[in-house]
């Protein structure tokens, strides 16, 4: 598609908000490019965010969104063990938001900047459909320190850094749901919804370790835990009681509620790994300038693989609508 001059002038406002690369080729030619460390393999992941489906203009503000579109991108390769490198980023937008685009680039390259990340391209569309932005995020890695869906153990624990459930409360209190007013609890869990901190330092610490086994957690506790176990072959024990949900959705919501939200909510960025306890101790250090390490489960044997099932009190506890999976 052939540029006009008003594209021309977004594209070079948008290229001003964000930092050139510090090595080869950025924005302004027909490709980027760049030199891979030498012994690492690339990490690539994308996804796209659509208006109406995956978030709502009258709940977000535009600079929020861009924050998010690089969030759910930089987790991914943070749950890989790897390290973001570059990102490309494309929108389509109506004709009259060109003011909107702006203000998610500034989102962007808040977090571009804030994980190390250059944006060295992409694109900028109209469209008559819904605001949508895709990002393609690429990382690296040494290859033998990659954290794999499939590299659970039988006789690992089962771990999660940082708290569950406080984007969900936040994504709660946006959609009206009932509860006591506290505006402090409020902000937080709002930030915690609009504004998630991927763990860019604890996936490739815990990966150096020696975790073989991570996933980020973008859909709840039990469906991610349920990927574990289907790709690893093993059943997965979660320990509810043992979970840190977020104090902030426990006390908003109460503590039955939280749970709900945690284990079945989402989009909390936090990563969910399978280890050897002899590992979790230097494990909990080697993270600690960045969050916690919590265990909450246990992974055991299971002849046909993928059962996650969970207790509290000790005695067995409902997972709840997509979190029990069996085969
Ligand atoms: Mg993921």
């Amino acid at each position: 598609m052939t540029a006009g001059t008003d594209e021309f002038a977004l594209i070079n406002r948008l290229a001003w908000l964000l930092d050139p690369p510090t090595h080869g080729i950025g924005i302004g030619d027909d490709a980027a490019t760049w030199s891979p460390t030498p012994g690492t393999v690339t990490v690539a992941t994308t996804d796209m965010l659509v208006e109406g489906i995956h978030f709502r203009l009258d709940w977000t503000t535009p600079e929020d969104l861009g924050w998010k579109a690089m969030a759910v991108n930089l987790s991914d390769i943070a749950a890989m063990g790897a390290r973001p490198r570059h990102a490309l980023v494309s929108i389509a937008l109506k004709p009259d938001q060109a003011g909107i685009v702006i203000e998610i680039y500034k989102g962007i390259a808040a977090h571009a900047r804030a994980s190390g990340t250059f944006v060295v391209g992409g694109d900028t569309v109209r469209t008559d459909g819904p605001l949508t932005i895709n990002v393609t995020l690429l990382g690296e890695a040494d290859p033998a320190l990659i954290l794999r869906r499939d590299g659970a153990r039988p006789g690992d624990v089962l771990a999660i850094t940082g708290t569950a459930g406080g984007s969900a409360a936040g994504l709660a209190l946006l959609s009206g749901e009932p509860t006591d007013s506290d505006p402090d609890r409020s902000r937080r869990l709002l930030a915690m919804h609009h504004r998630p901190s991927p763990r860019l330092h604890a996936g490739p610490a815990l990966a150096s370790l020696g975790a073989r086994c991570g996933i980020d957690i973008s859909d709840g506790i039990a469906s991610e835990a349920g990927h574990l176990a289907r790709s690893s072959n093993v059943a997965i024990v979660i320990d509810v009681d043992a979970v840190p949900f977020h104090p902030d959705a426990v006390a908003m919501f109460g503590l039955e509620r939280a749970r709900t939200l945690g284990l079945n909510g989402g989009e909390d960025y936090e990563l969910l790994v399978a280890l050897p306890l002899s590992l979790v101790d230097r494990a909990r250090d080697a993270i600690a300038s960045e969050t916690t390490l919590t265990v909450i489960g246990r992974v055991v044997q299971d002849q046909h693989g993928g059962l996650v099932t969970a207790t509290s009190g000790g005695l067995p506890f409902t997972l709840g609508a997509g979190g029990y999976v069996a085969f």
